[in-house]
C-alpha cells in the first residue's frame, strides 16, 4: 500500500534495523523500544490487522507463530526467561500503524494487566 510505512520498510524504501527477513515476513527493531528487546514482525503483504486475515493467510500466520517468533526469541536471547507477543488491534487496542504487526518484547519483567 503506497502510504503505509510498514509496506515501505518491507520493500526497503524506508530504512530500518532488520533482524530477520524471508519472502513473506520482515522483522525489525521498534523505533521506540518499550523493552530491551522490542522487535516488530510483519507480513510483507499489506494486511491491516488480525481482522484482515483470511483463509489464504493460515500458512503465513502459522509461519510467523511457529517459525519466526520462536527463532527470533531464541536468537535475541529472551526465550529462556520469557517474553511477550502482542498484536494491538484497532483504536481501543492501541494500534497506531494499520499494517498487521506482532510486537515481540523481552529482556525485562512484564506487568499484567497492560496499560
Ligand atoms: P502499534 O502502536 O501497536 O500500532 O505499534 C506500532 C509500533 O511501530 C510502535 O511501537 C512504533 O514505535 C513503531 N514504529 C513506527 N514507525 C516505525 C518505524 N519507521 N520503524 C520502526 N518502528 C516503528
Amino acid at each position: 500500500m503506497a502510504d503505509c510505512i510498514f509496506c515501505k520498510i518491507a520493500s526497503g524504501q524506508v530504512p530500518s534495523n532488520i533482524v530477520y527477513e524471508d519472502d513473506q515476513v520482515t522483522a525489525f527493531r521498534d523505533l521506540e523500544p518499550q523493552a530491551p528487546v522490542h522487535v516488530l514482525i510483519i507480513p510483507k503483504k499489506h494486511v491491516e490487522s488480525v481482522l484482515g486475515l483470511g483463509d489464504e493467510d493460515r500458512e503465513l500466520v502459522s509461519h510467523i507463530m511457529c517459525d519466526v517468533i520462536p527463532k527470533l526469541a531464541r536468537e535475541l536471547k529472551v526465550a529462556e526467561k520469557g517474553f511477550r507477543v502482542v498484536a494491538n488491534t484497532g483504536e481501543e487496542g492501541g494500534q497506531t500503524v494499520k499494517h498487521l504487526h506482532f510486537h515481540l518484547l523481552g529482556g525485562r519483567s512484564m506487568q499484567w494487566p497492560p496499560g
